[in-house]
């Protein structure tokens, strides 16, 4: 499939589902003008880019991520390091959501370059033989674009989880993985009957890479309770999971995880070169999900 037609079909994707998208200024509804614009019933206007994204962000942002962090993770996700994590994710959305399956909606805040996303709704797909639609929210414009790349049941838009560019209660299930939360907003766009997962990184996670970059640094107790509480706060905490494993990655993959994760971030450059210099390595991948409701 050419570029243009990719552009064409997301966007008629983007008509066919404008309804659930709202303007980021006023919250009136938006609506596809010639497959080229949103447009709001108060006029504000936000264009389509070309490369097959809409960017509904108010004012511009500068992120601290860029775009070799979002290609470490999209190849990381392409090898299967989170594979028992995206799994455990689509079962049980599967399973909380029954008996609204042909009505999913998933809304990624927080998307990044997408692979997540796309990867729970292929697991959907497979498991279930349904294709819901799925729309990833990123402050990042590199993000974005990078997964508004290839096909994608999905719309892609660069925004602002302060705002959220949709309607409310239009979403069945909120991903938030392991990114920053707007609980308020979570709760404004998902459904009377929707779910809100989010997933953090727990004690064990990546502790290879941090014992070899940071041996100096005392190792502090870990603990997620101000998150739980915090989560607890909003949402009727339906039930919580850990999912632990090990892989065994080579030296290529290494370099990749060193750019996805800002744990090297203060090392020195000797330190990290010598890691990720090795021919291969065990790494520990430690989560917990939690997934809510609304009370
Ligand atoms: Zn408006």
């Amino acid at each position: 499939m050419s570029k243009n037609e990719n552009n064409l079909e997301r966007f008629q994707l983007l008509a066919q589902h404008e309804h659930v998208f709202a303007c980021p200024l006023c919250f009136n509804p938006l609506k596809v003008i010639a497959y080229k614009s949103f447009v709001c019933s108060s006029g504000h206007c936000f264009d389509f880019a070309k490369q097959g994204y809409v960017n509904l962000l108010t004012r511009p942002y500068q992120t601290k991520y860029d775009t070799s962090l979002f290609a470490a993770r999209q190849h990381m996700n392409a090898i299967g390091f989170f594979e028992p994590l995206i799994s455990r994710i689509s079962e049980s959305i599967l399973r909380l959501m029954q008996p609204h399956h042909e009505s999913l909606r998933i809304l990624d805040a927080g998307c990044g370059e997408g692979s997540h996303l796309k990867s729970i709704q292929n697991q959907i797909r497979e498991r279930a033989k349904i294709a819901p639609l799925g729309v990833g929210l990123d402050l990042s414009k590199e993000g974005i674009k990078m997964a508004a790349r290839g096909t994608s049941n999905a719309i892609w838009c660069v925004a602002d989880l302060a705002r959220c560019p949709v309607m409310e209660r239009s979403f069945s299930v909120i991903l938030n993985l392991l990114s920053p939360s707007n609980y308020a907003e979570f709760h404004r766009i998902m459904a009377d009957d929707g779910i809100v997962i989010k997933v953090i990184p727990e004690s064990d996670y990546l502790q290879e890479v941090r014992a070899a970059l940071n041996p100096n640094a005392s190792r502090k107790t870990y603990s997620n309770e101000k998150i739980r509480e915090l989560f607890k706060r909003h949402f009727a905490l339906l039930e919580m999971e850990r999912v632990a494993y090990r892989i065994a990655l080579k030296k290529e993959q290494l370099h990749h995880l060193v750019q996805m994760t800002p744990l090297s971030w203060g090392a020195s450059e000797s330190l990290v070169q010598q890691w990720m210099n090795q021919e291969q390595a065990e790494i520990t991948v430690d989560f917990s999900i939690m997934y809510g409701k609304k009370r």
